[in-house]
C-alpha cells in the first residue's frame, strides 16, 4: 500500500510536470508532424449488421505513437489537442483518411459504412461546413459512405449553431450518429432536435445488461425509442456472446465491441472483411 501510495505521487507529479512541461509548447508541432510521419493513425472497429449477418461497417478511431510519450488515449489527446487549437486540422486529416478507406472497403463489392467521431469543440463552428465541404468537393466524395458521430457532452456549446452545421452536414448526404447515448446531459433533447439516423447505446447500459434487469430494460425501450424515430440503433462495448445474442433478440440493428473485433489497422480489417464479411454465420454461429 506504501508502494501504492508513492505510485500515485509520481503519477500525480508526473501529471502536473506534463500539464506545464515544454512539451506542451511542442504539442502543436508534434501533432502536424504525427499527422505527416505515420504516428499519428487511424484504427477501425468493425461494425456487424444483425439483418444481414455482415460486417457493414467500421468506426475510425484515432491512435497516436507518439515518439517521446509512447501511446496516448484518444480522448486525452483530442483534448490536448482542442486546448492547443488543433483540432480542426486534426478532425479534417481524420475525415480525408476515413473516406479513402471508406472508398476502398466500398470498391470490394458490398455496401460499407464508415464512421468517424466529431468533437464537441467543432461542432458549433461556422467554418465546419464549408471546411468539410471543400474536401468533399476536392476529392468528389460520395458524402453517404460516412456516418458523423457527435457526443453530447457536459460542454457548453452554441446549441443552436451545433444543430445547424449538422442539418447542412446531412443536407449533404452525411449519415448522422448521436454517440454515447445516455450518459450525456441532454441526449432526449439531442433525439428531438436533430433529425439523426443513428443512435450509439454507450457501454455502460450494454456491459451491464445481461446481469442487471434494470439496464437491460432500458436498453429494449431505447431501441424502440429509435426505432419509433426511424433510427437505426448501434450497441458498442459488446464484449460477449450473451450480451451479442441479447442485443439481437431485442431487434437492436448493429453491433459493436470486442467480441466482434477491436480496432485495427485498415489492412487487418479488410482481411477480416474479405475472410467472413460475405458468411459470417460461420464465424457467429449463434446467427
Ligand atoms: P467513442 O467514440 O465512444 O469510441 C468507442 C471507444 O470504446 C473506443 O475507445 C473503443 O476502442 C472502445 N471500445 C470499443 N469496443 C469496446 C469493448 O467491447 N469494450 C471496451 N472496454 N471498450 C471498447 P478509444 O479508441 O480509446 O476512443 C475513445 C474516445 O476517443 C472515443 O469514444 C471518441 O470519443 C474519442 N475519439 C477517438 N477517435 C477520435 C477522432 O478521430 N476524433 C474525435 N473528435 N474523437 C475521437
Ligand atoms: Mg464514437
Ligand atoms: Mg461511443
Ligand atoms: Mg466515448
Amino acid at each position: 500500500s506504501e508502494a501504492l501510495k508513492s505510485g500515485r505521487t509520481i503519477e500525480q507529479f508526473e501529471a502536473n510536470r506534463l500539464a506545464n512541461a515544454p512539451w506542451e509548447l511542442s504539442l502543436l508541432a508534434r501533432i502536424d508532424e504525427g499527422m505527416r510521419n505515420g504516428d499519428i493513425w487511424l484504427a477501425y472497429q468493425p461494425q456487424w449488421e444483425f439483418a444481414e449477418s455482415r460486417i457493414s461497417g467500421a468506426e475510425a478511431l484515432i491512435r497516436w505513437n507518439d515518439p517521446v510519450r509512447g501511446p496516448i488515449r484518444p480522448d486525452e489527446f483530442i483534448l490536448q489537442a482542442e486546448r492547443a487549437g488543433r483540432i480542426d486540422a486534426l478532425t479534417y486529416w481524420v475525415l480525408e483518411q476515413a473516406i479513402s478507406s471508406a472508398e476502398a472497403m466500398n470498391a470490394l463489392g458490398s455496401r460499407f459504412q464508415m464512421s468517424v467521431n466529431l468533437s464537441a469543440q467543432l461542432v458549433d463552428k461556422p467554418s465546419l461546413v464549408s471546411a468539410t465541404s471543400e474536401i468533399v468537393l476536392r476529392r468528389g466524395i460520395d458524402c453517404r459512405l460516412l456516418t458523423i458521430e457527435v457526443t453530447e457532452t457536459a460542454s457548453v456549446y452554441n446549441r443552436p449553431a451545433a444543430i445547424k452545421n449538422l442539418l447542412a452536414l446531412k443536407a449533404m448526404g452525411f449519415r448522422l450518429s448521436i454517440d454515447d447515448f445516455g450518459t450525456g446531459e441532454a441526449s432526449l433533447c439531442y433525439l428531438a432536435d436533430l433529425p439523426s439516423d443513428e443512435l450509439k447505446l454507450d457501454r455502460r447500459f450494454v456491459s451491464r445488461m445481461t446481469t442487471s434487469d434494470r439496464d437491460c430494460k432500458i436498453v429494449h425501450s431505447t431501441i424502440n425509442l429509435a426505432h419509433a424515430l426511424g433510427q437505426q440503433v448501434v450497441a458498442e462495448g459488446i464484449e460477449d456472446i450473451t450480451t451479442f445474442d441479447m442485443l439481437r433478440r431485442l431487434g437492436c440493428d448493429l453491433a459493436q465491441g470486442y467480441y466482434i473485433g477491436r480496432p485495427e489497422t485498415f489492412e487487418q480489417l479488410r482481411a477480416r472483411y474479405l475472410s467472413f464479411g460475405r458468411d459470417g454465420v460461420k464465424s457467429f454461429t449463434s446467427c
